[in-house]
C-alpha cells in the first residue's frame, strides 16, 4: 500500500486513541476520575473529545421485528451484539454512552418499539451523536459495510471518516450515501446508519456472527468517529509524521 495523508492519519489516530484507552484502563482508580493524559505524554485535547459527551446507539430493530435473516443469523441479535461491543470502546474514552436498548428483554418490555417512539426518545436525550447499527441484505454475492447518513455536514463527515475505517478493516469498497431513513432524518443531532455487512452473503454472516471479529469491527467504527471530532485540531507535522513501524503489520 502507499502512504497516503489519510492513511497516515488514520494510522495515528488509532495509535494514539489505542494508547489512550490502555493507559486510561491502566490509570484510572476503580470508581474515579483518570488521573489525566499528561501522563500518557499525549496532547491533551485527544482525551478530550468523547469525555463528558453523550453518544446514543441505536441497535436496529428488536423485540417482535428481528430485522434481516440470515442462513443462521438474525439481524436484532447481530445489531445488539455489535452496539454492547462498541458501547464499550466509548465508555473507555470517558464518553456518557445510552443505547434505545440493550437486551432482548428490554426492548420486550419497553416503549421503544415503533420507530416513532424510538426517535422521539432519542431526541429528548440532547445527545451529541446517534449512530445506528443495522446489518444489510441483498444478493449473496453482495458484501461489505456501508455507511448512511441523510443531511447536514457534520453527518455526512462522520460517515465519511466511520466509512473510510471499514473499508480499510474488510479491504471493500462501498462508498457512503444519502439514505431517507426515519430516524436519519429525524433525529436532532449529527446520526449515520453504519450497515455493518450483508447478513445474506453467507460469508459475512459467519464473520458478523463471530465475537472477536465484531470487536474488531467496533474498534474501527470508533476510530472513524475519533477521527471526525480530530478534523482540523490536529498538529500538522503529526499527521505528515511516519507511521510507525509496529502498525506496518496490519497490511
Ligand atoms: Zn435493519
Amino acid at each position: 500500500m502507499t502512504w497516503t495523508t489519510r492513511t497516515v492519519s488514520r494510522m495515528m489516530v488509532a495509535l494514539t486513541v489505542a494508547i489512550l484507552i490502555g493507559s486510561f484502563v491502566l490509570v484510572r482508580p476503580a470508581g474515579g476520575q483518570s488521573s489525566g493524559e499528561s501522563e500518557a505524554g499525549l496532547p491533551p485535547l485527544i482525551g478530550d473529545l468523547l469525555r463528558g459527551r453523550t453518544v446514543i446507539l441505536d441497535p436496529g430493530h428488536g423485540g417482535f421485528d428481528p430485522g434481516a435473516r440470515g442462513r443462521e443469523a438474525i439481524e436484532s441479535e447481530i445489531n445488539l451484539a455489535i452496539a454492547l461491543k462498541l458501547r464499550t470502546w466509548f465508555q473507555m474514552a470517558g464518553a456518557h454512552v445510552l443505547m434505545t436498548w440493550d437486551s432482548p428483554s428490554d426492548i420486550e418490555a419497553g416503549r421503544k418499539y415503533r420507530v416513532r417512539d424510538r426517535l422521539s426518545w432519542i431526541n429528548q436525550q440532547r445527545a451529541d451523536l446517534l449512530i445506528d447499527i443495522h446489518c444489510n441484505s441483498g444478493a449473496s454475492a453482495y458484501r461489505g459495510p456501508q455507511t448512511f447518513y441523510w443531511s447536514g455536514a457534520a453527518s455526512y463527515h462522520l460517515a465519511r471518516a466511520v466509512q473510510e475505517e471499514l473499508q480499510y478493516f474488510t479491504h471493500t469498497r462501498r462508498e457512503v450515501k444519502r439514505i431517507d431513513q426515519y430516524v436519519l432524518r429525524y433525529a436532532h443531532m449529527p446520526a449515520i446508519n453504519v450497515e455493518v455487512g450483508f447478513i445474506t452473503n453467507p460469508e459475512e454472516e459467519r464473520r458478523l456472527m463471530d465475537s472477536r471479529y465484531q470487536q474488531d469491527l467496533t474498534w474501527y467504527i470508533f476510530i472513524g468517529t475519533e477521527r471526525w471530532l480530530l478534523k482540523g485540531r490536529w498538529p500538522a507535522e503529526l499527521l505528515d509524521a511516519p507511521p510507525p513501524t509496529d502498525l506496518l503489520i496490519r497490511d
